[in-house]
């Protein structure tokens, strides 16, 4: 049983080949055009999309070593995303699926970042039902219950920026490119996380805000600056080990309120950020100070790929859950809807 999975959502175009729960490819082309403008721009996404998209299931077919009358379904990202990018992607499976005469099946990407633990990985056992998924991506922040593959629970989300988004922009605010998130969790590692503090905000209930972090650390850099023009340059390091460190206290209090409230300890984290050494290192903490049991995903599916996709195909192919040819992209699209 062979998947072919497509996953365009926002800047990077992803195909991937799986066996059963096994990758057998996984390719990505990361557009580097949006870096000049600091962030992605949705027409030049979809043109990329475009010219990326055959090459790039040729090379999953090839890498995987099967002819794609071998493959027995076409597994898609339906959304949420960039509606242009989405369109792409869902228009070429949907051809694919009929040029070969073989069932389509649409993904919901949040859906996909979560059921990558499901994927097979060497050392990786996937968590045992029900779970506490913590979504952390480029443009989502949610805190999920995941009682079975499609029985998911959004517990809480960001009511404003992302967390991918709180790294980036402060990222931003120092004056390193997009994304930035990567470069912080880089310079992170050689500072002192207690050197400035920034406020936590007070969320109720298990939501998240991170627009007011934003604005903090604006400040902050505008008051220190004016004492010392060469402030960013000196403290870096200090500073984006602060800003790590508040953004992921900012998660933890919400994981472990949420474990507390529905006394599930299986805790996984999901999306882009999950790459973060902060927050996998104050898991692995929390594996030995609270009795939980955490489950992070390899770095190649934390941020977009097909294989994500692929996984969801394969469990929805073995539930019968296809999907006809009417089906449309969706930019805006709620997990469970
Ligand atoms: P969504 O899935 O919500 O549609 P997306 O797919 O664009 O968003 P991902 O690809 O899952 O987002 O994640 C990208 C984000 O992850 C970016 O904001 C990037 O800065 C952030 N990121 C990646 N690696 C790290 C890291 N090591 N530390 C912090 N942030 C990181
Ligand atoms: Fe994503």
């Amino acid at each position: 049983l062979y998947i072919l999975a497509i996953e365009s959502s926002c800047d990077d175009t992803s195909a991937a080949v799986l066996h059963h729960r096994r990758t057998l490819s996984n390719v990505v082309a990361t557009q580097r055009i949006h870096e000049e403008y600091g962030g992605v721009v949705p027409e030049l996404a979809s043109r990329a999309h475009q010219q990326n998209i055959v090459p790039l299931v040729y090379r999953a077919l090839a890498e995987a070593n099967i002819d794609k009358k071998q493959l027995s379904a076409i597994a898609f990202t339906r959304g949420p995303g960039l509606l242009g990018s989405l369109l792409v992607g869902t228009s070429f499976a949907k051809s694919l699926s009929l040029g070969l005469g073989i069932p389509l099946i649409e993904v919901n990407h949040m859906e996909a970042h979560i059921l990558s633990h499901f994927i097979e990985a060497p050392g990786k056992t996937p968590p045992p039902f029900p779970f506490l998924a913590l979504t952390i991506s480029g443009g989502h922040t949610q805190l999920v219950l995941v009682k079975d593959y499609f029985d998911m629970k959004i517990l809480g989300e960001t009511l404003d920026d992302a967390v991918g988004e709180a790294f980036d922009k402060s990222a931003k605010l120092l004056g390193l490119p997009y994304p930035g998130g990567p470069l912080i969790d880089r310079y992170a590692s050689q500072g002192d996380p207690g050197r400035f503090t920034f406020p936590i905000p007070k969320v109720p209930g298990l939501d998240f805000s991170f627009s007011g972090l934003k604005t903090s650390i604006l400040y902050f850099l505008q008051r220190e600056s004016a004492h010392d023009p060469e402030f960013v340059e000196k403290q870096r390091d200090h500073i984006c080990a602060s800003i790590q460190a508040t953004i992921v206290e900012i998660l933890m209090r919400k994981l472990k309120k949420a474990v507390a409230q529905t006394g599930v300890h299986h805790v996984a984290i999901a999306g882009g950020v999950a790459a973060n050494s902060g927050i996998r290192k104050a898991l692995a903490a929390a594996e030995k100070d609270l009795g939980w049991v955490t489950y992070v995903p390899p770095f190649e599916y934390c941020t977009d790929n097909a294989g994500m996709i692929g996984i969801v195909g394969y469990l929805k192919y073995l539930d019968g859950r296809f999907t006809d040819y009417r089906v449309s992209a969706r930019a805006r699209y709620q997990i469970g809807s």
